[in-house]
């Protein structure tokens, strides 16, 4: 045992680490002592503890699953604000008949910070400490980010009809340019990056300045890709050809690449894709919600090709919870190969944690617990009837865990939740004004079925 560490400023005693590095890793009664951010030491066995009095805080994690915070790939948090606005709908009428216009209307500065930082709530709450948000208004996003300690990959988001934030016919790649270089190097938490929303809703042009941007500031491009049947017929109208060859012949398939969904991609495409080293971000239950498929997941790891879990937009999920997540993506992949060995629940874990930290280029910081990366690290209370007995720690995280089961969240260091207590966020003044915005919405007649419901408020009356 080493005991020359320096004093930690959080100590971290007991329970069950999960390091994932390697990804099966369980080390019993650890001791983790975190300092200046970072994580400093793991030793085993109890009596080690007795050198640490002097720390900071001391958690005590008896009972309890510690593991890296979970990574949501992909996702759009400000769409917090449409959540429940219309369900039971197809991506395209979704998205054309309601979505697009509430956006053109209510999204701005302000519903965007609020939209984000009640996700922001939500995913602390349910162990997640990095997202990848795609969207309008993003620079909210990266602030709303910053004030609750979250860590987050923030980025611009780029479309050819007039946005929220970009009306008129805007410089494209000037805008992007002045997003990156503003949000660069601002807060440890952050990370800028690009996204355009899909081959069907951006022109070649438009794809390939975003994309050109993105690669001279060395900063990540994301893209919705081949979600629905439709796209899939769109792209081959307008280009004659399929979605992913599309994007190669614009030059847009490389490592720095990370593009959601990918349903409908064949064998020839996925080849694409692992050919350029292209990330993918798997949204199971926002596909099987929207009706838009089932993504050949076994495919792409059988080429080697990066997987993370995202939640997508909460607007067609309807939450922000991994662990949700991570069961309905081990269950979807089995009933659609009829084959219950597929993805088991410690390749399922790996995927929300060290997979999406690789997808997001963040795996030398975040993702698995090792001195040296970011404290970014969660408690999970196992000491409930629905996780009882405790036989295999990854079996309970993806089949039995809700979000509502982590007790403790810390970020970059810094403790964010404790026994479920936001620490950095005020959640019912989040909650009250989202509500506001939610009755604008609903009195201006954007609810699916509007005139049977309205935007309620169980807490007001
Ligand atoms: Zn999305």
């Amino acid at each position: 045992m080493d005991t020359h560490h320096e004093n930690p400023d959080i100590l971290i005693t007991g329970g069950m680490l999960l390091t994932m590095a390697p990804p099966g890793e369980v080390v019993e009664d650890p001791v983790i002592g975190i300092r200046d951010g970072k994580i400093d030491f793991i030793e085993k066995g109890s009596d080690i503890a007795g050198h640490f009095r002097e720390a900071h805080e001391l958690i005590d994690a008896s009972g309890c699953i510690v593991m890296p915070g979970l990574v949501n790939a992909h996702t759009h948090l400000a769409m917090t604000c449409f959540r429940g606005l219309a369900d039971d709908l197809p991506l395209m009428t979704w998205l054309n008949d309601h979505i697009f216009p509430a956006e053109a209307r209510f999204i701005d500065r302000k519903t965007v910070y609020a939209g984000a930082m009640l996700a922001i709530a939500e995913m602390i709450l349910a162990g997640t400490t990095t997202f990848c948000d795609g969207y309008f208004f993003e620079g909210e996003v990266g602030r709303a980010a910053i004030a609750a300690g979250m860590r987050g990959v923030v980025a611009k988001g780029f479309i050819d009809f007039p946005m929220p934030d970009q009306p008129g016919h805007a410089d494209k790649a000037a805008i992007a340019e002045r997003f990156v270089e503003r949000w660069r190097d601002r807060s440890p938490l952050i990370t800028p990056a690009l996204v355009c929303h899909s081959p069907y809703t951006c022109s070649p042009d438009t794809l390939r300045t975003v994309k050109a941007v993105a690669r001279h500031t060395g900063v990540s491009f994301q893209i919705h890709l081949s979600e629905t049947r439709e796209e899939v017929r769109l792209i081959h109208e307008r280009y004659g050809r399929k979605p992913a060859q599309h994007l190669k012949d614009l030059d847009l398939l490389d490592e720095d690449t990370i593009a959601a969904h990918c349903v409908w991609l064949d064998m020839e495409e996925l080849d694409l894709l692992a050919a350029g080293k292209v990330k993918v971000a798997h949204d199971p239950e926002s596909n099987m919600k929207l009706g838009a498929g089932v993504a050949p997941v076994l495919e792409m790891l059988r080429r080697g090709i990066d997987v993370g879990l995202g939640t997508d937009g909460c607007a067609s999920n309807n939450d922000l919870d991994l662990f949700g997540e991570m069961g309905m993506a081990a269950k979807l992949h089995k009933v659609f190969s009829g084959d219950p060995t597929a993805l088991t629940a410690e390749r399922i874990v790996e995927m929300a944690t060290i997979g999406g930290a690789r997808v997001l280029g963040m795996a030398d910081r975040i993702g698995s617990i090792t001195p040296g990366k970011q404290a970014d690290i969660v408690l999970v209370d196992m000491r409930k009837p629905h996780l009882t007995p405790l036989y295999n720690p990854f079996s309970h995280l993806v089949y039995a865990v809700r979000g509502a089961d982590v007790v403790t969240s810390i970020i970059g260091g810094k403790i964010v939740m404790r026994d479920r207590r936001l620490l950095q966020i005020d959640p019912a003044s989040v909650m009250e004004e989202v509500r506001r915005i939610a009755s604008r919405i609903s009195e201006a007649g954007f609810h699916h079925a509007a005139g049977r419901f309205g935007a309620h408020s169980l807490v007001n009356g």
